[in-house]
């Protein structure tokens, strides 16, 4: 079967560039070998940056207007005033909250952060400040950033393209036939379900598969490893917990970030990143539980986490690297023969990445409607579950003194 393109990965890229190319009219699939959004879009924290983050120092970079942009790009789509219609995507939280942790150096009043965008934080006053954050140092403060649920995005949009999405076994069931490296002719699936077959010759093909795209860069006769990846391990705390959603600040720094959703069974779970998580992949459970207990303890003085459930999960995440080596997030695109490789680097730009590869692309070869009835037996993926509802994920329990108890989750 002849398509206009054919996409490799139901992540928030490829399922924001399926929606942007089947609205331009091209005849479009995306395949997808896992979960929709296993990998880096399931475990991510879902904060929509409005590009605050980047501003902190006072610089005005091309990054954070860019972020800014997605930003309402993001929150139209989320509204359903603007493609694609995000409406039934839920959202953990309109704004993010701001803190300072309370170091020598917020107490000296150096390098706070000087915003060089607008709007500006508001300051929460006293009496609207959450319980959760009544012992923090200084201003608290409510950012423009929106917080979404991943998994009710990534349903959102597998929902509305039911119909073009197929499951693949990109091990045993996938062949690239080529013409010449990066010049793909034709791609052979065999049906995971019934070992029914599927030829299909896309004029070009989108690799957006985060981590998988170093594999289909191989299929496809090109160079892999060409995108820095950020090894990370998340911690989860699940409990009796307050719904939180923001950023506690080192100076000019993030220095831990805390976003919470409810798990199947109505318990809260706060997701907690930072600089802690980076390091983290090198130690173990025991004390990168203990280490994030400590980062908490400074975020959020006061607040008992005695009675609460612990876990982490590990992620890799793939970066974008600036032309000038300094490490801010830009969208990377690689074009090489009928072949585009892409990998949006925040979730948030994932609209940008989908706008870049659909300039890119060439119009479609025929304007009638995309039949899509020859795939209606296909199996079709499922959406991943959250590190949090995973089955046989394992929680423990930490005693104030004597260390720790390993439990099963329930
Ligand atoms: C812990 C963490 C927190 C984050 N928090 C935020 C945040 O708050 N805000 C933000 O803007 N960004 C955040 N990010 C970054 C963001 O999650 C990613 O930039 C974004 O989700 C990447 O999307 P993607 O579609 O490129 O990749 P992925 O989400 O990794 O999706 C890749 C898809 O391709 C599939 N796949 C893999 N191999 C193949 C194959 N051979 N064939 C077909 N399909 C394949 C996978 O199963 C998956 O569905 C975070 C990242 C991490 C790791």
């Amino acid at each position: 079967m002849r398509l206009d393109a054919l996409i490799f990965g139901g992540g928030a890229a490829g399922l924001w560039l399926l929606d942007r190319l089947s609205r331009d009219g091209h005849h479009v699939l995306l395949l997808e070998a896992h979960a929709l959004g296993a990998g880096q879009t399931i475990a991510s924290q879902g904060i929509i940056h409005s590009g605050m983050k980047y501003t902190l120092t006072g610089l005005l970079t091309q990054s954070a207007k860019t972020v800014r942009e997605m930003s309402l790009v993001w929150r139209d789509s989320l509204l359903g005033r603007s493609t694609p219609n995000l409406s039934h995507t839920q959202l953990r939280s309109g704004f993010c909250l701001q803190w300072h942790a309370d170091t020598l150096v917020a107490r000296a009043g150096a390098m706070g952060p000087r915003y060089a965008m607008l709007p500006k934080p508001e300051t929460v006053s006293m009496h609207e400040r959450p319980a959760v954050l009544s012992g923090v140092f200084g201003v608290v403060a409510r950012t423009p950033e929106q917080v979404i649920a991943p998994r009710s995005f990534i349903q959102d949009l597998a929902n509305q393209y039911r119909d073009r999405i197929l499951k693949i076994d990109a091990k045993a069931g996938m062949e690239f036939e080529l013409e010449s490296p990066g010049e793909v002719a034709a791609v052979r699936l065999t049906s995971p379900a019934d070992q029914s077959t599927l030829e299909l010759k896309p004029r070009q093909v989108i690799f957006t598969a985060g981590a998988g795209n170093s594999q289909l860069r191989k299929h496809a006769g090109l160079s892999a490893d060409l995108m820095p990846r950020r090894p990370l391990r998340m911690v989860l705390v699940r409990g009796d917990l307050p719904e939180l959603n923001g950023h506690c600040l080192d100076g000019t720094k993030p220095r831990v970030t805390i976003t919470s959703e409810k798990d199947q069974q109505g318990r809260m779970v706060w997701q907690v990143g930072g600089e802690f998580a980076e390091e983290s992949i090198r130690i173990d459970e025991k004390t990168l539980t203990e280490r994030a207990r400590s980062e908490l303890s400074i975020a959020l003085p006061g607040v008992g986490l005695r009675h609460a459930e612990w876990s982490t999960y590990a992620v890799d995440h793939a970066e974008g690297a600036m032309a000038s080596g300094a490490g801010l997030e830009s969208i990377q695109v690689l074009c090489a023969g009928n072949v585009t490789t892409g990998w949006p680097t925040k979730l948030a730009l994932a609209p940008i990445l989908a706008q870049e590869i659909a300039s890119r692309a060439r119009a479609p070869y025929v304007m009638t409607a995309f039949d899509t009835t020859p795939f209606v037996h296909w199996p079709r993926p499922s959406v991943a579950q959250l590190p949090w509802d995973e089955a046989g994920r394992r929680w423990w329990q930490v005693a104030e003194s004597t260390g720790f108890e390993l439990r099963r989750a329930a």
